[in-house]
């Protein structure tokens, strides 16, 4: 069976930026599992996959338009330290999940704190970067009913969604 939209696969993969460093792998854990035109990983990712089969390894490279988008510098703002409510120690670095324009949740990291202005940045922490995805297909199958109803793929016996 090969690769195709709504199809579940199944990769083990290792992701490395530009300067080889390991940024996610899922070697020694469970495969990654998707379904396939769903976009459940990214554009450039998923094209790369398109036709492939069991036992197939890629190398493939991805650029931040087709990955996690460029770093746009407009997803910076500063917003008041009233908006976190509840956090004692706002600090740089510290990461809030925030719900975006479209409704969608996102993460948002803490650039910087000066007194009651707080820079955030809602940029995916990969956006702008050159992705080097080391993939291997470990299982393709059909997708069930409910699976490309939902758009995502099920686990055996976790269903509770
Ligand atoms: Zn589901």
């Amino acid at each position: 069976m090969l690769i195709a939209t709504d199809k579940v696969v199944a990769i083990e993969y290792t992701l490395t930026d530009d300067a080889d460093e390991v940024l996610d792998s899922s070697v020694g854990e469970e495969p990654l599992v998707y379904l396939h035109g769903a976009d459940n990983i990214v554009p450039g990712l998923e094209q790369a996959l398109e036709g492939k089969a069991v036992g197939d390894e890629l190398d493939v490279v991805v650029e931040p338009e087709d990955g996690y988008g460029e770093y746009l510098a407009e997803l910076i703002s500063i917003v008041d330290r009233d908006m976190f409510e509840g956090v004692d120690e706002l600090e740089a670095g510290m990461e809030f999940e925030a719900e975006s324009p479209d409704g969608d949740s996102q993460i948002v990291l803490v650039r910087a704190v000066d007194g009651d202005e707080v820079t955030v940045d809602a940029n995916h922490p990969l956006a702008g970067q050159r992705l080097h995805f080391k993939v291997k297909v470990v299982e393709v199958r059909e997708a069930s009913e409910d699976e490309l109803a939902h758009g995502h793929p099920h686990g055996e016996g976790d269903h509770d969604h």
